[in-house]
């Protein structure tokens, strides 16, 4: 039965029967809300001393002494508590309780378990809406059928049983946000899980929103530096950019979201990092890498570990988003780390099954595709006019031994502007990080490079191809000849030089003379295994004898023939000395 057909008829339950002129007040009020002549009838009830309650088909006026003491309730349970003292707080909210005739629509669980409950007399309940079941367990609503409801539970279902009420919030699914949350870790719903105390919001906002239109945005042209060699020379990535970082389990992919994150310190973005099914000793342990090398006091991580209910899990990209959005539209620049987004299917997948979905490919529901494409949209350049703020999104996907084709991978390859492809045999051949040039790609980076880079980085992958290429073909031959050895020699330097330790990221200054010093073949006859200490040595020399150039590269980002000139005469002399020490 709809709420149309139930609202047909009113009901007025009180311990002694309304008077005519009462009864006459109640049909004016249906009348006005309703906007119809409802039949009204009396019934005998001891359960509303001193008060009534008004029925009509889902709808509830509760004006019961037990209603008001429910609402007093609902009152206090919001004063917060966390400066000890808490009468004073008590006493106020008290006195300043002033008691109303609630209306509010009410269903009664049907079925519950595995974290859903079925619910029915709701008609009107939307789409993600928040459900308030017994107890305070908050749930949304997540499937509608023709008289039920599928609702997913934010918490334990254990105080939620079958014909326990359900109460309509009117509310969609939504994350306090703002600045008191920097430096902290919270859950999916905002809630700190640091033991630091409460946290003061400036704002609450919803969890699922609009992506910003296409008038709203403007072409990504500022770089985002992420310190990481391999990448800002290659796979440039730009503020507003969504690059995937994307390889098998143990290939260092957390690895480059943190040093992306740590390189942020002095450098105006603000950093969220959304951990989703990992282990919680695991996020501890970012949390406190990212505190030692100062870069909590601008990150937020929002955390929905492996135990965490699969909703939750599910909401924790959308909430992270939330939260950087409120910073976006201040005109600020965020970086987002989802970390990592195959969990998140995971997730996804539980939770459809769970509300009898029809299991699609890989047993994924059909809207997967959805579920990743309305998330990584939100990140974006805003224009000029509303501010210029930027969110860049680095999703993580994890693969299984390397395949890029599978279900999950390539949905988020599509909806990415690129990847940063990480391969297990590079890592565990020392390479690290472990990125493979060949199957990596940034499709809008290179205009967010600073003409320095762009210009010193040049023919880079290009000699690294060519090096692969090579290295292929030679690899069972016995007598090469001098060029073809030359040319090895040549890459091998190359791949040396782009290995990089964790938490060590390098300014512009470093990897534009790196790159000019290297691609001009100065390091030709240096041994593979002697290239990194030869770099160390060269920038060591030109941070101190040379800092103003320092200085100009990376406070002008150019890089014009003089100066170019100039940082390979004064290569070649220390290699000279290098040379002969
Ligand atoms: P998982 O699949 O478990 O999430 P992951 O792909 O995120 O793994 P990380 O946890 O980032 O991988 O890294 C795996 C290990 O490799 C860690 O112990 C990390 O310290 C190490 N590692 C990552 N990058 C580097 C690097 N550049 N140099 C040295 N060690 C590294
Ligand atoms: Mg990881």
């Amino acid at each position: 039965m709809s709420n149309e057909e139930m609202i047909r008829a009113a009901v007025i339950y009180s311990a002694a029967e309304p008077s005519k002129e009462q009864k006459a007040r109640f049909g004016q009020f249906l009348k006005k809300k309703y906007g119809s002549d409802i039949p009204l009838t009396w019934e005998k009830s001891d359960a509303f001393p001193g008060g009534f309650r008004l029925e009509v088909g889902s709808d509830i006026y509760d004006w019961s002494v037990g209603g008001r003491f429910r609402q007093l309730r609902d009152t206090l349970v919001k004063v917060p508590t966390n400066n000890g003292n808490i009468i004073p707080l008590l006493k106020e909210s008290i006195q300043a309780w002033t008691p109303e005739a609630m209306a509010e629509q009410v269903g009664e669980v049907i079925t519950v378990g595995d974290g859903i409950a079925t619910v029915a007399g709701l008609p009107h309940a939307t789409f993600g809406e928040i459900l308030l079941f017994a107890d305070g367990v908050r749930g949304m609503v997540q499937d509608i059928r023709r008289d039920t409801i599928g609702c997913v539970l934010f918490s334990s279902d254990e105080s939620v049983t079958q014909g326990s009420s359900v109460k309509r919030t009117g509310k969609t699914a939504g994350t306090p946000v703002g600045e008191g949350f920097l430096g902290r870790v919270v859950d999916s719903l905002g809630s700190p899980v640091d033991g630091l105390g409460d946290i003061k919001e400036s704002g609450y906002m919803p969890v699922e929103a609009q992506a910003p239109a296409i008038i709203d945005r403007q072409p990504v042209d500022t770089p985002l530096e992420t310190g990481i060699f391999s990448i800002d020379s290659m796979f440039p990535i730009g503020r507003g950019q969504r690059e995937l970082i994307i390889g098998d389990r143990q290939t260092g992919k957390t690895a480059i979201a943190t040093d992306a994150i740590i390189n942020q310190n002095g450098k105006n973005c603000i950093c969220i990092y959304v951990a989703i099914g990992q282990k919680t000793s695991s996020v501890v342990q970012i949390q406190q890498t990212l505190k030692k090398h100062g870069a909590m006091d601008h990150s937020i991580i929002v955390t929905a570990s492996a135990s965490d209910p699969a909703p939750l899990q599910y909401i924790a990209p959308y909430a992270g988003c939330a939260m950087a959005e409120y910073f976006m539209h201040q005109g600020k620049d965020v970086l987002i780390v989802y970390d990592d987004l195959s969990k998140h299917a995971v997730a996804y997948r539980a939770l459809s099954l769970l509300l009898d979905r029809s299991p699609g490919r890989e047993a994924y529901p059909g809207d997967v595709f959805y579920l990743h494409s309305r998330l990584l949209e939100r990140a974006a350049r805003l224009s000029d006019e509303i501010g210029g703020g930027s969110i860049t999104a680095l999703p993580i996907v994890e693969t299984q031994a390397g395949d890029v084709s599978a279900y999950i991978p390539t949905n988020i390859i599509s909806i990415t502007d690129g990847q940063i492809f990480l391969e297990s045999d590079l890592f565990f051949s020392g390479q690290r990080p472990a990125v493979n040039v060949g199957l990596s790609v940034s499709r809008v980076g290179g205009d967010a490079q600073t003409k320095a880079m762009k210009k010193a980085a040049g023919t880079l992958r290009i000699d690294l191809a060519q090096y692969r290429e090579m290295e292929v073909f030679t690899q069972f031959a016995s007598d090469l000849d001098d060029q073809t050895r030359a040319q090895l020699q040549y890459g091998q330097g190359l791949m040396r030089m782009l290995r990089q330790k964790q938490y060590k990221p390098k300014p512009q200054h470093e990897q534009v003379i790196t790159l000019v010093m290297a691609l001009a073949h100065t390091m030709q006859d240096i041994q593979a295994a002697e290239v990194p200490k030869f770099i160390e040595g060269l920038i060591e020399m030109f941070e101190s004898e040379h800092k103003d150039l320092c200085e100009r590269i990376d406070r002008e980002g150019q890089l014009p023939d003089d100066l170019r000139q100039e940082i390979l005469d004064i290569s070649a002399k220390y290699k000279e000395k290098y040379k002969a020490a």
